[in-house]
């Protein structure tokens, strides 16, 4: 039988692989450096990690990100026990030695009988003659592979540059500030007149947040993020700010076309709006409002908007070069690109965010390439787990407004979050049965997840499942 070819052995390269491989099945790993350098890679080894050395979060009862960890444990992830034997102190974050981590992936696919790894740049879409195939090029895919994804995908549909505005969890917006209301009340197809949340400011709190916005840390672009240029209507929200006070208020934060329920009678300065970011409404993210703040720099000044107060923010704002696939129109439900379906795309390039959301992608490529050559399709992951909750983000769980269907693309990269998990079917209550407020009923809330999600994942597994301690 073929084996299966794979592009890339980063994260999801690698975790696919050794899927693959585990599953019983050949598998050839193509990866290009050290033949060819990327701008952020430094070595060699398959599974380098270019930035942070954190996981996140390994709180699996407690953290979206902790329970991915564990899910993936019990799928037998590689990337997870490579990462558990190269702990190094880091809080309750699983952080790793980097060196080590990478190493451990490179011999255990190195050293697996059904691996085989070539070492070359990949210049254009797999040849047909390979059959099945992955592409796990990441973030920073060859220019020359990534112009043939363009002419499948179409132009439009690759990102190169990614600018990101930050998304807020829609629970934690004090509504008796904000309310809902599109500009004019207009309703769009699908929606209500009343699809955006906005948050006003008066002159002073706007002045204010300007100015905060200049004086702000912003992150310094890497060398070879310097020569690319801004899109335009994509700048920088503190760029925007530069260019003189009002800028602002007669761009994103304009005050027109809104009236505010809560005290009708004054006209706010500026307005910030949010929009619904996933299907199920749990998400918003702030329009227009992409920035290179530092993080603690975003929390900080965003928090100063009216409404905002308590805000907690499901991703903060960014902007650095990143390719990946406009994925809910182009992929299936398992990853395999509509237009060609022999070819699976894992990791990063699928709009997933981050080391561990790159490999657990990578683990479901590799799993569901196994379910077909077996010739029995894996039942779908219930989105109530973390793995399954990721997957819909990424093939299909984001609704479009009638704004953004006119536009190219509107999907963005997301790192997993609970705010992508649906709703429980009741609010938790304590053992005395009481309903609970503040710090208290959200634990509550991600503990309740967290065991539906446990249960799910068993129930999906059936008897094939390891049993999954809750930690
Ligand atoms: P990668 O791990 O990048 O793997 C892709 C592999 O494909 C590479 O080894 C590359 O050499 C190879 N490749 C590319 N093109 C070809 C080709 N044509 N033929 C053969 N091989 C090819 N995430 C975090 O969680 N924390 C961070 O701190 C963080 N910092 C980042 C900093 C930068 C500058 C960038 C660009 C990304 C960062 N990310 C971070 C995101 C991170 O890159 C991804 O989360 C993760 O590495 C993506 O995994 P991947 O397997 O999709 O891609």
């Amino acid at each position: 039988i073929d084996p299966i070819h794979i592009v890339g052995g980063g994260l999801a390269g690698s975790e696919a692989a050794w899927q693959i491989a585990e599953g019983g099945h050949r598998v050839v790993l193509h990866e290009m450096r050290p033949v060819r350098a990327t701008d952020a890679h430094q070595s060699q080894d398959l599974a380098e990690l270019v930035c942070s050395n954190s996981f996140r979060s390994d709180d699996a009862n407690g953290n979206a990100v902790g329970l991915l960890h564990q899910e993936m444990r019990t799928l037998g992830s590689l990337i997870m026990r490579a990462a558990d034997a190269n702990q190094v102190p880091a809080g309750g974050a699983l952080a790793v030695d980097r060196d080590g981590f990478a190493a451990a992936v490179t011999a255990a696919l190195e050293g697996h009988p059904n691996v085989t790894i070539v070492r070359e740049e990949v210049d254009g879409l797999p040849p047909a003659e390979w059959g099945d195939a992955i592409v796990a090029t990441g973030p920073l895919t060859s220019p020359a592979l990534a112009d043939a994804i363009a002419r499948v995908t179409g132009a439009d549909s690759l990102a190169f540059f990614d600018a990101i505005a930050p998304i807020v969890h829609r629970d934690s917006i004090d509504m008796d500030k904000a309310w809902f209301q599109s500009r004019y009340d207009k309703a769009g197809p699908g929606g209500t007149g009343a699809d955006y949340l906005n948050c006003p400011m008066n002159r002073e709190q706007y002045d204010a947040f300007i100015q905060a916005l200049i004086e702000g840390e912003k992150t310094s672009f890497k060398e070879w993020e310097a020569s690319t240029p801004y899109f335009d209507g994509c700048l920088p929200i503190e760029v925007m700010a530069e260019r003189g006070p009002e800028t602002l208020r007669h761009g994103p934060m304009k005050p027109v076309g809104l009236t505010n329920p809560h005290d009708p009678t004054v006209k706010a300065c500026a307005i910030v709006q949010l929009r619904q970011d996933n299907a199920l409404g749990t998400l918003y993210n702030m329009v227009g409002f992409q920035t290179k703040l530092k993080h603690a720099e975003q929390v900080r000044v965003f928090r100063t908007i009216p409404g905002l107060e308590n805000a907690e923010f499901a991703r903060l704002g960014g902007l650095h070069r990143n390719t990946y696939l406009d994925s809910p129109r182009l992929l299936d439900a398992t990853l395999r690109l509509k237009a060609a379906p022999r070819l699976r795309f894992a990791g990063q390039i699928t709009g997933c965010e981050g080391y561990v959301e790159s490999s657990a992608i990578g683990l479901m490529a590799g799993r569901f390439a196994v379910a077909d050559r077996a010739g029995t399709p894996l039942a779908p992951l219930p989105q109530t787990t973390a793995l399954g909750a990721l997957i819909a983000h990424i093939t299909g769980g984001h609704i479009l407004t009638e704004e953004e269907a006119g536009k190219p693309r509107s999907f963005q990269p997301m790192n997993v979050n609970f705010g992508l998990f649906p709703p429980l079917d009741h609010a938790p209550r304590n053992e005395t049965g009481k309903r609970l407020r503040g710090p208290e009923k959200a634990a509550l809330k991600r503990r309740a997840l967290t065991d539906r999600a446990r249960a799910d994942l068993a129930a999906w597994l059936g008897d094939d499942a390891p049993r999954v301690a809750a930690e």
